[in-house]
């Protein structure tokens, strides 16, 4: 079995975001970038699935800009078996990425697509959803546990009311959700190894996909600053200031 993974170069999540001045969006002239969150999640269960020998091959794709090659290679030395990227602007909106994405899943024929929940830039939540839409497979969001048994998946979600156990026939695409497992790191003599992996570039043309995107972004703002906390000195004051103050009683 093949696993694809689809991992989004971000904005790294310990970096303080800084707005661009005309409000057009994120500043991130010499911000450092990382390997999304929800996706190292993914590639590490991709990896876990080949070292069981659930999978015979895990391929990392990305669609980004040039400089995208570091998290794939960084991707490669997790354990990914080769990488891709897809070179487009930046900011591809999600219906563009699920129709590049479909166009690889169509090219490498993959039996299970394992990605991210969301990317932690945009928090769109909604690739994952539109890819399984465009390929006509099921679809297991937020997943908390993931079985190959057979020719399925079972996946344990994370939705609000607790945990929920579906059961998808292959091919299918699954995202991970934080709870999956613990990301390793990528050790030095892997690093090394990962620089002989292949990783093949291409481009959404020669995919055959057209990008055209539909949203225009009006405005970014900072959100309003949080009001420092205080100390109360009894139950009544604190009651008080809930009533009278906050306007919560
Ligand atoms: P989103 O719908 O933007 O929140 O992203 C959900 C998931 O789609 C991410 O966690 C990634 O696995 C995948 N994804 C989004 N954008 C890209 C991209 N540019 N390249 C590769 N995968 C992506």
């Amino acid at each position: 079995m093949k696993v694809l993974v689809p991992l989004k170069r971000v904005v790294d999540f310990n970096v303080h975001i800084r707005l661009r001045p005309d409000g057009s969006g994120v500043d991130k002239t010499n911000v450092k970038m990382s390997m999304n969150p929800f996706d190292e999640i993914a590639l590490e269960e991709a990896v876990r699935l080949r070292e069981a020998g659930k999978a015979d091959e895990v391929i990392a794709v990305s669609i980004g800009i040039e400089k995208t090659q570091d998290i794939l290679r960084t991707a490669l030395a997790m354990g990914a078996d080769r990488a891709i990227l897809v070179t487009a602007e930046e900011d591809v909106e999600p219906l563009n990425v699920a129709k590049i994405l479909a166009a690889v899943v169509t090219e490498e024929k993959p039996q299970l697509v394992l990605m991210g929940k969301q990317a932690i830039d945009d928090d769109c939540n909604q690739t994952t959803q539109m890819l399984a839409a465009l390929l006509g497979w099921g679809q297991g969001t937020f997943a908390s546990k993931i079985e190959v048994v057979d020719n399925s998946v079972q996946v344990t979600r994370e939705v609000d009311a607790g945990l929920q156990t579906t059961r998808l026939s292959l091919p299918a695409v699954v995202s991970a959700d934080l709870r999956l497992n613990t990301p390793r790191y990528a050790t030095l003599p892997n690093i090394m190894k990962a620089k002989k992996k292949p990783l093949d570039i291409t481009t959404p043309e020669e995919l055959g996909v057209k990008v055209r995107q539909r949203l225009t972004i009006l405005e970014t703002v900072e959100p309003p600053p949080r009001q420092p906390g205080i100390r109360v000195a009894s139950v009544d004051e604190l009651v008080d200031r809930l009533k009278n103050q906050a306007g919560i009683l």
